[in-house]
Parts: C-alpha cells; sequence; structure tokens
C-alpha cells in the first residue's frame, strides 16, 4: 500500500477504549477480540523457539528512557514485499530479510510499550502488503502487545492495505478486532490503473471495488487514501468524487506525492510530481464540489476538521500534517527493527535513526541526525511563518513536502510569509 499513509489524531480514535471496556454483555462481542487473544494460553499461540524467545527478551533488563510525548504512532513495516508494482512507490523491497521476524517482533513491542510516559500507541500495519503475511503473525503481535503493555497505555491497531488480494481468514481477524482499514486508490480506473498495477502490470480497481464490497458485506470500517499527483490534479474533480461515492467509498484521504527523495535540488522529480501550491489549488477546487455537494455524503477528514476548528466547533485537526511535531509523535519501524522517521522521507539522507534492538527510542532519537535536523527545521519554519494569520492552525504543514518543495519548487521559498495552505483556508473560510 501506499509509503504515505496518513496518521490519524489518536486522540480522537474512537477504538481507544476497546481493550479496557469490562461490561462485557453489552457490547458486541468483536470489541473483545484483544481480551479474547490476550487469553490464549502461551503454548497454544506460540511455538516453543517463540517462547523462548520471548521469555529471554521479558527477563532482559533494559533502560528505557522517557520520549517526552504521552502518545505515539509506530508506522509498523511488518513486511517491505509487495504483490503490486505502483509506479510512484519507493516502499515496496524483493528477497530475504524484508519481513519482520519473531524476535524483531518481540523486542520491538517491549521497547516501545515499555516507554515510560508513553500512554496511547497506536500501530499502523503498514507495508509493503501487509496482508501478504499470514494473519496468525498478527495474532502474535496482538498477544505480545495485550501481554507487555501497562494497565494504564492505551493501545490501537490500523491497517493500511492495497486490498486487491485479502484472504477470508484476514477478513475474520479484521472483523474480529473492530480496526479500521486504509485502503489504497488513486480515483477512477483510468487512473488508478495506470499506475496501482500488479506484478503482471495489470490495474487494481476492479479487485479493490470486490474487496470494497466484502467490508461492506462484514461491517468493516474502511476509508480511502489518494496520492494527488498530476493526474490527479488536472481530473475532474466531480468525477473523481461520484466514483468513490459509487463504488462506497465514503471517507477519503488525499495525500500530496512525494519524489524520489534521493534527488537532489534542482534534478527532475518527474512529470507526475505537484508541488505544494498545486497541492493546495486541488484541495480548494475539490472543496468547493464537496462543500456544495458531498458533504452529507462523503466524509474528508482534513476538510472537516478545518470546518470544524474555523467554525469553533473543535479544536482538533485530524492529520499529522498540521501537528507541528510530528518527528515526536510518529515513528517508522522496519522489518529488522530499524527505527526511521514517517516514510516519507524514504530514501532521505540518514533516514534510519538505528535499531531498537540496540538501543531504547529515546537514545536513537537524541543521537540522530535526522531528528536533531528535523528539530532545527521545525523551529526555523515557526519563525519564518509566526506571522501568518492562519499559523496557529497549519503549522506550515508536513515538514517532509517542505523539504521537498525546498528542493523541486523554484515558487518556494522559507521567507515566504506563508506555506502555501492559506489558499484552502481561505477557500474554506470564504464559504462558512
Ligand atoms: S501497494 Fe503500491 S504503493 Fe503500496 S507498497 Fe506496494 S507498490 Fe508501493
Ligand atoms: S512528515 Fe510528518 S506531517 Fe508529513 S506525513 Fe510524515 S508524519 Fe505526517
Amino acid at each position: 500500500m501506499s509509503e504515505k499513509i496518513e496518521v490519524i489524531n489518536i486522540d480522537e480514535n474512537s477504538d481507544m477504549s476497546t481493550n479496557y471496556t469490562k461490561k462485557r454483555p453489552k457490547i458486541p462481542q468483536e470489541l473483545y477480540a484483544y481480551e479474547d487473544i490476550k487469553k490464549i494460553p502461551i503454548q497454544d499461540i506460540l511455538s516453543d523457539e517463540e517462547i523462548e524467545i520471548y521469555e529471554n527478551e521479558m527477563q532482559k533488563k533494559i533502560e528505557v528512557k522517557p520520549l517526552g510525548s504521552n502518545k505515539l504512532v509506530v508506522v509498523t513495516k511488518a513486511t517491505r514485499l509487495c504483490n503490486l508494482r505502483c509506479s510512484y512507490c519507493h516502499s515496496w523491497a524483493e528477497g530475504k530479510n524484508n519481513t519482520m521476524s519473531f524476535s524483531s517482533l518481540v523486542a520491538m513491542t517491549k521497547r516501545i510499550l515499555d516507554i515510560p510516559d508513553l500512554i496511547r500507541i497506536e500501530f499502523v500495519w503498514h507495508g509493503g502488503e501487509v496482508t501478504r503475511l499470514r494473519p496468525e503473525f498478527f495474532m502474535k503481535f496482538i498477544w505480545l502487545q495485550q501481554h507487555i503493555k501497562r494497565d494504564n497505555q492505551f493501545v490501537t491497531n490500523a491497517i493500511q492495505t492495497n486490498a486487491v488480494n485479502i484472504s477470508e481468514k484476514w477478513i475474520e481477524l479484521i472483523k474480529r478486532l473492530n480496526i479500521s482499514v486504509g485502503i489504497s486508490l488513486d480515483g477512477h480506473p483510468e487512473i488508478n490503473d495506470s499506475r496501482r498495477v500488479d506484478l503482471k502490470g495489470i490495474g487494481t480497481s476492479k479487485r479493490i471495488e470486490k474487496t470494497i464490497q466484502t467490508f461492506r458485506n462484514n461491517n468493516i470500517k474502511y476509508g480511502g487514501l489518494v496520492v494527488v499527483d498530476r493526474l490527479i490534479l488536472e481530473s475532474n474533480k466531480r468525477e473523481l468524487l461520484d466514483y468513490f461515492a459509487r463504488i462506497h467509498l465514503h471517507d477519503l484521504v488525499f495525500l500530496d506525492i512525494v519524489p524520489d527523495n534521493r534527488l537532489l535540488p534542482g534534478e527532475s522529480p518527474g512529470d507526475s510530481y505537484i508541488n505544494y501550491f498545486e497541492y493546495m489549488d486541488f484541495l480548494s477546487e475539490l472543496f468547493l464540489i464537496w462543500w456544495k455537494e458531498y458533504k452529507d455524503t462523503i466524509n474528508i477528514p482534513l476538510f472537516n476538521s478545518f470546518v470544524g476548528v474555523l467554525k469553533g466547533a473543535s479544536n482538533v485537526l485530524m492529520s499529522c500534517y498540521w501537528s507541528e511535531k510530528c518527528h515526536q509523535e510518529v515513528v517508522t519501524i522496519e522489518p529488522n527493527a530499524t527505527v526511521s522517521a514517517c516514510d516519507k522521507y524514504v530514501g532521505s539522507e540518514n533516514f534510519y535513526y538505528g535499531s531498537l534492538l540496540d538501543n531504547d527510542l529515546k537514545t536513537l532519537l537524541e543521537n540522530s541526525i535526522h531528528y536533531e535536523k528535523s528539530e532545527k527545521e521545525e523551529i526555523d519554519n515557526n519563525n519564518n511563518m509566526k506571522n501568518c494569520q492562519w499559523f496557529n492552525l497549519c503549522h506550515g504543514g508536513c515538514p517532509q513536502t517542505r523539504i521537498s518543495n525546498r528542493k523541486h519548487n523554484k515558487m518556494y521559498s522559507d521567507t515566504l510569509a506563508c506555506c502555501g495552505t492559506d489558499k484552502l483556508l481561505n477557500t474554506i473560510s470564504g464559504v462558512l
């Protein structure tokens, strides 16, 4: 699935209480899946070798420093293997060692949940394509989470998938856990099938539509993630929303395309790349159509949360893009337990922080050049743009997008008074 995963605000996650509810008779059975998995005897869920690995890990006395944040999104790259070859993707990998071993899974889970000040943790099962792994892998993951977490911790899980080939066993697990699924789909078939293709180059729309139908039949919560590139930017936005409504994709996130982070300033990011100003043009145009015709049938959290905040009805924006401190709240864990920043930075210099097998997360962050640069970039950005009327709302948007724009957008400059989000915010406030 997409390497550009949308990260929801975990304070707002409605699943938060599912593993804490005690009034069993009043709650649907599936809400207890976490507790049910916890109750599975160790010898029924882990092999002898895995039990040994688990017990060894539990006995280790490793100092784990406080993070300085009580919430964390852990994008868990359970595998980098993928059954698709999307044209813009830098996330899939082939060959050995691209799937998380049980020992890395245990160590990663323990080192994250042992962080003393962490209360809310969301593991986003991410790839590659996680449904290439057997559901048993994730049953073990849940079992580990439930046995390792402290009583005061809220642990949630979400899945990001290309939704192309999901087995019945997977459907069953998703249903039992009552977790939400993010589906990557880049618009109607003419566009989606030109870039989201399988190993034979065959488009994926029809298979995704079928999966959506299966999710509906099973009451599974799902939403769509759309990568906005030049084709989507130039497409007919009404037709785009109409298609999503028709296939019952009623919850949508639109993400800006990520150029190859290995490119140097001045090197071409390719024809499909759009800069931040173009992305804001797209969102502004889309907003006006959505507001008039689709706001009652399609949920676009980015729009709804800006509307809520601008109307004074809410103070929460539902995306990491506006959070200001995403480098403190989002990490990616590779199959070998190496930690990096958000996967949107994949390929950039000093992307990897080091391995959780060697150090606790805080130590890795403290020693990371990338993390240090992110902190400095954030401070510089705040100083440059603090006078913008919208700054307290958008905080200059996604930092990775800012970095890409410095490289590839000639119109972008740190001396600008605004990052470019004003176009969208002016559009939204204009209709309220
Ligand atoms: S589904 Fe596509 S975008 Fe996602 S990892 Fe596979 S090739 Fe990349
Ligand atoms: S860099 Fe930060 S704001 Fe951008 S997508 Fe990643 S976590 Fe979100």
